[in-house]
C-alpha cells in the first residue's frame, strides 16, 4: 500500500518528520504486511495546524455543501467496499464474509445514517420565548480509534465531525493502519477541502496524548479501553475540552426459561463470539434462570464445540485470530484466571487450536458455574470467552446484570415481552437487545457508567460535535 508510511495532512500525503518505525503484522500468520512511522509531537502539531487553518472556512459551509460532500463519499464508499473488506481482514483477522458484511459495511451504513440525520436536523430553531437557538461546529476535533472495528469507529467519529462542519485529526490504532489509509484516500477523492480531515499514524501515549493536550483542539472523541479513556480525559482537562468516550463493557445476557432456548442460546453464543469476541458490546455474561440451567449448558456445549476457527482470507462463518500477541497473552491470562477461580470449563480452554501454531489463534471457550465476583465475570476479556452464571429470580438477574462497573449493552431473552421491557427498564446500560434484536445504523450507540459518555450515530451523534448558540432579539 503506497501511502502506508505517510500521513494525510492538508489534503496531501506527506513524509513524516518522525523516524520511528513499526512493523504491521498479519495476525493470522505473523507475517509482516508493511511498516508505518509513529508520529512525534511535531507531526501532530502539523496536522493540528492544517485543521486549524481549514476550520475558519469549513465551519461556515452550509448544510447543503456538506451534504454534497458526504453523498460523494457515499458513492466512493460503496465502490471501494470489497477493497476495504480485504484490508480490514488482512490487518486484524476478520474473516472475509464478516469483514465485508459487517466491518466494511459500516462505512456505508453509518454514512447513510448520518446523511439522513443531517437532513432532518434543525440547525436553527425558534424557542417559545422568542429567542433563536443555533447549532454550530464544536471546533477542531481529535479522533482516536481502536483496532477491533477499525472502519466502523472511524466512520462513527469522522462522519459526524464533518457533517457538523468541524475539522479533524484522526489517529487510528497503529495495529490497523491499512484501513485508515484507504479511508483517508476515500475522503480525499470525495473532494473535502485540504485540512478538513487529517490522518496521522502513532501510538496512544505519544501521538494520542499530544492531541488530548493540544490547546487548539476543542474536542476529543475516543474509543478504546476504560484505562486509556481515563487518560484522554485527564490530558484534556487543562484545556477544558469536550471529551466523548466509548469504552469497554461486560454485557449481561439474561435468559429466562420461557424463551426459545435452542434458538436464543445458539444466537447468544454467535453474538458473543462475533469478531472473535473483540467487541465492546459483546454479551459475555450469560445469566441463566436456574429452572433451565441444565438444558442451557447442554445446548451451549454442543453449539460452542461446533464453532470453527479458520483462515480469515476465506469466506464462511468461522472465527479468525485475535488481533495481536498482546491480546493473545491477555486472553490466555484471563482463561487461566477462570480455571484457577474454580469456574467449570465447558468448552475450549488454554492454548491454540490444533493445527494453528502460527498466528494469534485462541480456542473458543465457555465457562459454566461461575459467579459474578469472579474476574471472568467482572473484567473485559476481549476474546471468544463466555461466562455462564445461574440465577433464581428476576430481581436477582437484574442485580447481577447491574453489578459491574460497565454499562454499555444488555441482552434479554424471554417469551414474555412485558417482562423483557420491565427488565430492560431496570438495567443501567445504554442499549438493550431483546430476543436477538440487532443494532440498526442511525440509532444511538454508547454506554452508562464506566462504558463512557456521549452517543455515536444519528442526530444525537452529530449533536456531540456541535455547540449551541442562543440569539436574543429585542421584543
Ligand atoms: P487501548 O484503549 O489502549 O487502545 C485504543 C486506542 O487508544 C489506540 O489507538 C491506543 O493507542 C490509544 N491510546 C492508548 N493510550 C492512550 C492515551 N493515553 N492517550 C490517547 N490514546 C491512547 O486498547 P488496547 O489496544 O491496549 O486494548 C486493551 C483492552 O482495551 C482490550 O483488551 C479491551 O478490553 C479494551 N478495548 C476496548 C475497545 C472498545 O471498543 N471499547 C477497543 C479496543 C480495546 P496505542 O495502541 O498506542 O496504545
Amino acid at each position: 500500500m503506497s501511502n502506508l508510511d505517510k500521513y494525510y495532512i492538508n489534503g496531501e500525503w506527506v513524509v513524516p518528520l518522525s523516524k520511528t518505525k513499526m512493523n504491521v503484522i498479519n495476525p493470522a500468520n505473523e507475517d509482516s504486511i508493511g511498516e508505518i512511522i509513529l508520529a512525534n509531537e511535531l507531526d501532530v502539531n502539523l496536522a493540528v495546524a492544517a485543521a486549524k487553518s481549514a476550520f475558519s472556512s469549513f465551519s461556515q459551509t452550509s448544510k447543503e455543501e456538506r451534504l454534497k460532500l458526504l453523498k460523494a463519499l457515499l458513492e466512493i464508499s460503496k465502490k471501494r467496499l470489497p477493497e476495504l473488506a480485504k484490508v480490514i481482514s488482512l490487518e486484524m483477522g476478520a474473516p472475509m464474509t464478516m469483514s465485508l458484511e459487517l466491518q466494511a459495511d459500516a462505512a456505508v451504513g453509518h454514512l447513510e445514517g448520518y446523511i439522513e440525520a443531517l437532513i432532518n436536523q434543525q440547525e436553527r430553531e425558534k424557542l417559545s420565548n422568542g429567542d433563536v437557538q443555533v447549532r454550530e461546529p464544536v471546533g477542531i476535533c481529535g479522533l482516536i480509534t481502536p483496532w477491533n472495528w477499525p472502519v466502523n469507529q472511524i466512520a462513527l467519529k469522522a462522519l459526524p465531525a464533518l457533517a457538523a462542519g468541524c475539522t479533524c485529526i484522526l489517529k487510528p490504532s497503529e495495529f490497523t493502519p491499512l484501513s485508515s489509509v484507504m479511508y483517508s484516500e476515500m475522503i480525499h477523492d470525495a473532494g473535502f477541502p485540504p485540512g478538513v480531515f487529517n490522518m496521522i499514524q502513532g501510538d496512544g501515549p505519544l501521538a494520542g496524548a499530544t492531541l488530548s493536550k493540544h490547546p487548539d483542539i476543542g474536542m476529543m472523541s475516543f474509543t478504546g479501553s476504560t484505562r486509556a479513556g481515563s487518560s484522554v480525559s485527564k490530558d484534556s482537562a487543562n484545556s477544558i475540552k469536550r471529551v466523548a468516550l466509548e469504552l469497554g463493557g461486560k454485557s449481561p445476557n439474561i435468559v429466562f426459561a420461557d424463551c426459545d432456548l435452542e434458538e436464543r442460546i445458539s444466537g447468544s453464543i454467535e453474538e458473543c463470539y462475533i469478531n472473535t469476541g473483540q467487541s465492546c458490546d459483546a454479551p459475555t455474561r450469560l445469566l441463566v434462570e436456574r429452572s433451565c440451567y441444565k438444558e442451557v449448558l447442554k445446548i451451549a456445549k454442543r453449539v460452542g464445540e461446533a464453532v470453527k476457527v479458520g483462515d480469515p482470507a476465506q469466506e464462511g462463518n468461522h472465527l479468525g485470530p485475535l488481533v495481536s500477541d498482546i491480546q493473545f497473552g491477555r486472553v490466555q491470562a484471563m482463561i487461566e484466571k477462570g480455571i484457577k477461580e474454580g469456574a467449570k470449563l465447558l468448552v475450549g480452554g488454554l492454548g491454540k487450536p490444533d493445527g494453528f501454531d502460527e498466528g494469534y489463534w485462541v480456542r473458543p471457550t465457555i465457562f459454566a458455574d461461575a459467579n459474578n465476583k469472579m474476574a471472568i465475570a467482572q473484567e473485559e476479556i476481549f476474546g471468544p470467552v463466555l461466562t455462564i452464571i445461574p440465577f433464581d429470580s428476576e430481581e436477582e438477574a437484574i442485580e447481577i446484570a447491574n453489578d459491574t462497573p460497565y454499562g454499555l449493552a444488555a441482552y434479554v431473552q424471554s417469551g414474555d415481552l412485558n417482562r423483557a421491557e420491565r427488565v430492560a427498564q431496570k438495567l443501567r446500560v445504554g442499549m438493550v437487545h431483546i430476543n436477538g434484536g440487532g443494532f440498526n445504523y442511525g440509532s444511538p450507540f454508547g454506554g452508562y457508567k464506566q462504558s463512557g459518555n456521549g452517543r455515536e450515530g444519528g442526530i444525537i451523534g452529530i449533536e456531540d460535535f456541535q455547540e449551541v448558540k442562543t440569539l436574543h432579539y429585542p421584543e
